[in-house]
């Protein structure tokens, strides 16, 4: 096992770990904590303040007067990126210590966190601050008898909400548009991993980011989430998370008339052809559905694979996903760590079973996994269904390492099964023949398509779903930028 870095334990070492508004760390005002857990032992890792509406109140008031007064919405976008870089390289920094709060908090085996979470969100709030920089505020309007323009200016204080699974990636991905247009933060970061966030708050204040500009509120989702969503200061929400919440979420910013921006679940797809490397894609798509233990929101749980390949891909996916070694994500060995929570993990485990009542085929038994030496973690075992796709196993979001294995003939037939699904976030397609993979990537209704790969999140493009998996036109591309800025006509008439 990796030994924890001292300045984890001296991070966790003073609890309750506070919330941070206006610059000053702070107790509920309740007084209420709540506890996070390390999903490998099942043991408490930390107390945590529990904010309600009374501390989502002085945060939205506290981002509101930093929008204000701080001078950060009126400085010239190139000296808040100097701030956007310092908090990045300040990232870099502490690298191994975020990774390891990360994988102590969420499970997920240290190297992924050291090589993939942390870094991706230096490289977001790079690249929001370097688009910034470059991004028009002031186009002049041909309009004849008028000098005209339109400007593009900050809306004011934003509400984010993040769900558990890549807990300060999301953030990065959420808040580093928002800020890099001038806009002040209210975070509330999921109950079941709080604690890269509040760490990261610690960055943002030695980055010497004016007090105020970001503020995190942890809590409970139906006390302090809810009452960031139907906040009356708030200008504008973000909420990553399942589609039952975003509905709540959207209905709250709607009787508001707040634009709000839904970043939900999904029930991926690949599409596999009888002309591709089928050992390699078996691996790559197993690994994909192991990542993070199966809870990403864009992962492939449903394989579509020609029945020319269905039976070797079923059995070089079954030794992929069975020489897997699980464990505890601080152990050098692990591949694949616990899921988040007990909670999750019944989840997961009823879905397999209810999957099998209505019918599914059983192609690799999952269910729970015990790891030596860490009794009480949530561990589980990756499956794979097979047989018709009318049950709930094959049409709802699992979020664990389960996939379904669905056989078929013509490319129309495997597109029209991929299209059936309620969720619209991402699905790819495997084929030697690029037109026909690029026919099938713009013909699968999704806000993403991949083509010989899955799981790719380069900046630039947007990263968003349709359907149930969310709206609002995603993030990490240069719309996002223009989504956290409000447009303004400025006019006067000539001579
Ligand atoms: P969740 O919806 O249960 O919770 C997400 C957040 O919402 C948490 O912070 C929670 O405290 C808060 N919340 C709960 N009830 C609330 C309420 N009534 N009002 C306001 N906030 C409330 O989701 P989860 O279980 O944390 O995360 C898993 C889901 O997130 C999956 O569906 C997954 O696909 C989705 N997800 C989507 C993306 C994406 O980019 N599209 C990324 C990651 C996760």
């Amino acid at each position: 096992m990796i030994a924890l870095h001292p300045a984890v334990k001296k991070f966790l070492g003073t609890q309750p770990l506070k919330l941070l508004i206006g610059g000053e760390w702070s107790n509920a005002a309740s007084g209420a904590t709540f506890e996070t857990r390390d999903p490998g032992n099942g043991k408490v890792i930390a107390t945590v303040a529990a904010g309600t509406a009374a501390d989502v109140d002085r945060a939205v008031a506290a981002a509101g007067e930093a929008f204000r007064k701080s001078g950060w919405a009126t400085l010239p976008a190139n000296d808040r990126a100097v701030f956007l870089h310092r908090l990045a390289d300040l990232v870099d920094k502490h690298r191994e210590i975020l990774a390891q709060i990360e994988s102590l908090d969420v499970g997920k085996p240290l190297p992924q966190a050291r090589g993939g979470d942390i870094p991706n969100v230096a490289a977001t709030l790079r690249y929001f601050a370097d688009l910034s920089v470059h991004t028009r505020r002031r186009e002049p309007i041909a309009v004849s008898g008028f000098e005209a323009r339109s400007v593009r200016l900050p809306y004011g204080v934003c509400g984010f909400i993040f769900p558990w699974n890549f807990p300060l990636l999301l953030v990065g991905w959420g808040i580093a548009p928002a800020l890099a247009a001038g806009n002040t933060v209210v975070i509330k970061p999921a109950e079941d991993t709080p604690l890269s966030t509040l760490y990261f708050a610690q960055l943002v204040k030695e980055a010497g980011i004016p007090d105020g500009v970001v503020n995190v509120v942890t809590g409970l989702g139906e006390t302090a989430g809810a009452a960031l969503t139907q906040h009356p200061g708030l200008k504008r929400m973000s909420f990553t998370g399942s589609p039952e919440v975003g509905k709540l979420v959207g209905e709250a910013c709607g009787r508001n008339l707040v634009p709000v921006k839904l970043e939900l679940g999904g029930k991926g797809a690949a599409v596999l052809f009888d002309d591709i490397d089928v050992d390699h894609a078996a691996s790559a798509l197993s690994s994909a559905l192991t990542l993070n233990t199966g809870q990403v929101c864009c992962t492939a749980t449903r394989w579509l694979v020609h029945e020319k390949i269905y039976k070797r891909f079923v059995t070089r996916a079954t030794k992929a996903l069975t020489s897997l070694h699980i464990g505890h994500g601080f152990d050098p060995a692990t591949q694949m760590g616990p899921v988040v929570s007990e909670k999750q993990r019944r989840r997961v485990l009823s879905y397999l079973e209810r999957g099998e009542h209505e019918g599914a085929k059983v192609l690799l038994r999952g269910g729970p996994a015990t790891v030596k030496g860490h009794a009480g973690g949530f561990y589980v075992k990756p499956a794979l269904l097979g047989g018709d796709c009318n049950n709930v196993a094959c049409r709802e979001e699992i979020f664990g390492p389960v996939a379904y294995v669905l056989p078929f003939k013509q490319e129309d037939e495997a597109v029209e099964i991929v299209n059936r699904s309620t969720y619209g976030l991402a699905n790819s397609v495997w084929s030697a023949d690029l037109a026909r993979a690029n026919r099938v990537a713009e013909t699968m209704v999704a806000g993403n398509s991949w083509i010989n790969a899955h799981n790719l999140f380069p900046h630039g493009v947007p990263y968003g779903g349709c359907n149930l998996s969310g709206l609002g036109g995603g993030v990490n591309s240069p719309e996002t930028l223009l989504d956290y800025l409000r447009p303004q006509s400025v006019v006067r008439p000539l001579g």
